[in-house]
């Protein structure tokens, strides 16, 4: 026997870690588990839930349920909460009969629910810090303003991990709450190209025109997956882009890089995405970080010492993403053996993630990455050349040498071309300061880090 609340909930979480949150929060979250002495049941509460769990998620939910109850059969059934079992046919003729939309269980409204928005993305559960003021101050005006010119279109960039999702639904969250009758649609690019495949199928043009026409704001995430798209996407989406931007109402896209750094994305779009504001999410400094941590625990009502929180956001660097994910395994990792949240059982839980963190960033991995980035060669980078642009890039590579390796001044200068510690030391000052004062430097400073720490 395992104990099944327990493993429902480590279930829970790593399908939290492998699919998106709309797909969590729609589609397994309201799940239930039984157990059966050597079998574990899936409850789900309708037959349209059923079939789409068995298609889509199954094996993987299996697959993550035997590894955490070796020697149990699995099996996915419905158990009627409900008197009547929604069949698709009813669920999708819905808005004929009102009084059957009330027997529907939560995933089902929730599929329907026509926004698409998730309300834990809200600008209460969004921390600030550094790396994200400006886009969260951008994003809490243009919840005054939806549709004003000036910051029309919204692009929110930066990488993976970094919140953007959230922000921009915090936005869509916001502007229903001031006004429940906006028309409001967030959605991932990747459905969108879908929806244009579907619409040329079935000669739907019109019908798709006029559903995004229609709309007050609309929420496209993951812009840059249309770029990669050679179908119609590009052109119908400029059409929509441009209607909808004519009549004032507001666009928010979000990205992994800068616009007019996305490859193969139609000329006329970028200019267009240019036209609006563009705001970049930043990845989180340490103290942002440890607010993160506390921010979260807090909200799974867990009790966090500072000095737990600390060590997590010490050792976690890249996004805050996997700062989530390494909280989640400590959180586990204690409740699992019974003992408190300490320094031990963090370490214990994020051992991997440690012990890859030591192994992952070498000397020769900063020096590529940073070749790689100012797109110069290693002979260069190691060379007495003193032309800025090898210079520049030297510092910066002895000064990230010095954050994220354990090595001394002395092997660090001898690695860059055999030169004396003082030069490390004068290199680290030198980007310290200018980081205080060049944006962009500190920006590409910051972007090298997330790369190293991949
Ligand atoms: P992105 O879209 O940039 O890849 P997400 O918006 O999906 O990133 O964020 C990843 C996870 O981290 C989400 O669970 C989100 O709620 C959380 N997150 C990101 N930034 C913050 C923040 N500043 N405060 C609280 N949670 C955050
Ligand atoms: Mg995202």
């Amino acid at each position: 026997m395992v104990d099944i609340q327990a493993t429902k909930l480590q279930c829970l979480s790593l399908l939290k870690e492998r699919f998106n949150e709309q797909e969590y929060h729609t589609w397994f979250k309201g799940l239930d588990v039984k157990q059966n002495s050597k079998s574990i049941q899936v409850i789900v509460d309708n037959r349209l839930v059923q079939d789409y769990i068995k298609n889509n998620y199954w094996s993987t939910i299996t697959q993550i349920l035997q590894e955490l109850a070796p020697n149990h059969t699995i099996e996915l059934v419905v158990e009627k909460k409900l008197e009547t079992n929604p069949t698709t046919e009813e669920v999708s003729s819905h808005h004929h009969s009102k009084n059957k939309s009330q027997d529907k269980s939560s995933v089902v409204n929730n599929l329907q629910q026509a926004t698409k928005l998730n309300p834990s993305y809200n600008f209460e559960t969004l921390v600030q810090g550094n790396s994200n003021q400006l886009a969260y101050a951008i994003g809490l005006h243009i919840t005054q303003k939806p549709g004003h010119k000036n910051h029309n279109p919204l692009f929110i960039y930066g990488g993976v991990g970094l919140g953007k999702t959230h922000l921009m639904q915090a936005i869509g969250n916001q502007i229903y709450l001031n006004n429940s009758n906006s028309k409001i649609r967030y959605l991932h690019a990747n459905d969108y190209i879908q929806d244009v495949v579907k619409a040329s199928m079935r000669q739907g043009f019109d019908e798709l025109k006029r559903y995004y026409n229609n709309l007050d704001l609309l929420l496209m995430d993951d812009i840059q997956f249309i770029a990669g798209d050679k179908t119609k996407t590009q052109e119908e989406f400029f059409y929509t882009f441009n209607n909808l931007l004519e009549r004032g109402k507001q666009i928010i896209m979000t990205c992994d890089t800068y616009h007019k750094n996305i490859n193969n994305l139609n000329e006329r779009l970028v200019s267009r995405f240019s036209s609006g504001l563009s705001v970049e999410i930043q990845p989180p400094e340490l103290e942002m970080r440890v607010a993160i941590i506390k921010r979260k625990a807090e909200q799974n009502q867990i009790n966090l010492d500072d000095e737990v929180a600390f060590f997590i956001a010490q050792n976690i660097k890249s996004n805050v993403r996997e700062l989530e994910g390494a909280l989640n395994k400590v959180i586990y990792q204690a409740k699992f053996s019974g003992r408190p949240i300490n320094i031990a059982i963090a370490k214990e839980a994020l051992h991997d993630v440690l012990a890859l963190d030591n192994r992952a960033i070498s000397m020769d991995d900063i020096q590529k990455v940073v070749c790689d980035f100012y797109k110069i060669k290693l002979s260069d980078l190691l060379s007495s050349k003193r032309n800025q642009e090898f210079a520049r890039p030297r510092q910066i590579a002895m000064a990230l040498t010095k954050e994220l390796t354990q090595h001394s001044l002395p092997s660090i200068g001898a690695y860059f071309g055999g030169r004396n510690h003082s030069t490390v030391i004068h290199a680290q000052k030198t980007i310290d300061n200018l980081r205080k004062f060049d944006q962009e430097l500190n920006r590409k400073y910051n972007l090298l880090i997330q790369m190293l720490n991949k």
